[in-house]
């Protein structure tokens, strides 16, 4: 349960692991494509990691767009899709 929480918490740092021989967990930033959505983290190297959404130029993988991202915030700054949100999506229904 305290795993869980805290990747609700930590929505901004990578769940994934990193691929290559060791296995760690990723913690890498998460950035998200304005231009398809998408959102994963970036890595130096084309897939180094199972969540990795872009490469080292910013070039995202599900849509091939370049330079076209945002650093997803921690939960202090990222009031704009905020959980509250789907929650009074919820109530109204
Ligand atoms: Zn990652
Ligand atoms: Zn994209």
């Amino acid at each position: 349960m305290a795993t869980y929480q805290k990747l609700k918490d930590d929505m901004s740092v990578c769940d994934g692991d990193r691929i290559g021989g060791y296995a760690m967990a990723c913690r890498g930033q998460v950035y998200r494509c304005t231009a398809c959505g998408a959102t994963g983290c970036r890595q130096a190297k084309d897939h180094a990691c199972t969540k990795q959404a872009f490469t080292v130029a910013f070039k995202c993988y599900a849509c091939g767009a370049t330079g076209q991202y945002e650093a997803l915030a921690s939960n202090h700054a990222a009031s704009k899709s905020a959980p509250s949100t789907t929650e009074r999506l919820a109530n109204t229904d």
